[in-house]
């Protein structure tokens, strides 16, 4: 017999409706957009909370939000016009000369944000490689660090790092944890719930999912002064997102869970056909179990793991940029997790001085057929290797 008293909807079915929305006034089952950039002030002249300059937000940008919160089990998140605005604000809130942990190697953009602050001498930071426990707590100085920066998986050869003890590393020494998950959505990593205080996602990724909106989001276990002077940021800085973006933004993530499953099966497929293949050296994905993160990853993305993967190709640097030009199936652009597939030569795309091995292929594994995702990477090679 079902208690329907007693059963509360899965997250896949809240955030398959957008949290149940119905719009109070007309019964309509998806939000309208509001464009607005002001509103009126009521007849005592009072602003009418919570909106008076779009600019602070706007109901579109707070019904998004509030069903990443739901995903993240956050008390609240906060959208930006792109990933990297939201981690600016991160980096700007900052006192000047705090000190900051971070990897040697991530995401190129963040890691030149950081960069330039330190090169202004408005922060100071400690580098450790990605994964490596050990060289993360040499890092930090306690008492004096403010923030570690985690990004798990992480770019572009997806190592895992363990969130729980990378936020007993960070708390230990009185820091706060902030991870980049991008690579696996909050439907597959609630980095909240391992211990991070920050959870920031590029929402123009998976969250999104159709390569049509740029979007970044950070999500908070607590909120404080330091969120408060994080959403100041975002004010002054002017970087909410557009509330036409936001709309799409909740268009795509009612079919999160369905794209992302999908993805991470396609990517198993592709990494076990390509694992051991004559013209590939090296299959770089946390689902094979030869992975050195596979069972940290595991524990920290229920189960699946993600649609990102690299492969290092046999031959010379021109091969794998013969590789990415060849496919037919695999567009040849940069960005990840929308529903279609992607390759890139990352080298190429990070730029020179970046570390990052030169016949490395970054794919965004989308939603497509595997099978015709497989044939398409082993044409490309057979040609490429022809
Ligand atoms: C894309 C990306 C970002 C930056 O986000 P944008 O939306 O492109 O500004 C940050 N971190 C990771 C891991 C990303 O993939």
């Amino acid at each position: 017999m079902t208690d329907k008293s007693n059963r509360t909807p899965s997250l896949a079915t809240r955030v398959a409706q957008a949290l149940h929305f119905v719009e109070a006034e007309t019964g309509a089952v998806t939000p309208s957009i509001q464009p607005t950039a002001t509103y009126a002030r009521d007849e005592n002249y009072e602003v009418r909370k919570p909106y008076w300059y779009r600019r602070d937000g706007s109901q579109t940008t707070a019904q998004a939000e509030a069903v990443i919160a739901e995903l993240e089990g956050a008390r609240e998140s906060l959208l930006f016009a792109s990933g990297m605005s939201a981690c600016t604000a991160v980096i700007e809130h900052l006192p000047t000369g705090a000190h900051v942990v971070a990897p040697k190697v991530m995401y190129h953009g963040v890691l030149a944000q950081i960069q330039r602050y330190e090169a202004n001498g408005r922060i100071k930071v400690s580098y450790y490689t990605a994964g490596d426990l050990d060289e993360m707590a040499a890092a930090v100085r306690p008492g004096e660090t403010q923030l570690v920066w985690v990004e798990t998986p992480n770019n572009p050869d997806w190592a895992v790092t363990d969130i729980a003890a990378a936020a007993d590393i960070a708390h230990e020494a009185g820091a706060k944890l902030i991870t980049d998950c991008t690579g696996t959505p909050p439907n597959l990593t609630r980095a909240l719930d391992f211990g991070a205080d920050i959870s920031f996602h590029s929402a123009t990724k998976y969250l999104n999912g159709h390569s049509d909106v740029t979007a970044g989001v950070l999500s908070v276990r607590e909120t404080g002064a330091y969120w408060d002077e994080i959403c100041k940021i975002r004010t002054l800085h002017g970087s909410v997102l557009h509330s036409f973006d936001a709309w799409l933004l909740i268009r795509g993530m009612r079919t999160l869970f369905l794209r992302v499953e999908r993805s991470c099966q396609n990517a198993m497929a592709m990494a076990k056909h390509f694992d051991g293949h004559p013209h590939v050296e090296k299959v770089l994905y946390p689902g094979l179990p030869s992975d050195p993160g596979h069972a940290v990853a595991k524990r920290q993305t229920g189960g699946q793991f993600g649609g990102m993967m690299s492969v290092i190709v046999t031959g010379t640097e021109q091969t794998a940029i013969d590789v990415s030009r060849f496919c037919d199936v695999f567009y040849p652009a940069t960005s990840l997790g929308g529903v279609e597939s992607l390759i890139e030569h990352r080298k190429t795309v990070s730029g020179e001085g970046f570390p990052v091995h030169p016949r490395l292929l970054r794919l965004s594994i989308g939603i497509e057929d595997s099978g015709d995702l497989i044939y398409d990477l082993e044409q490309a090679l057979a040609r490429a290797n022809g």
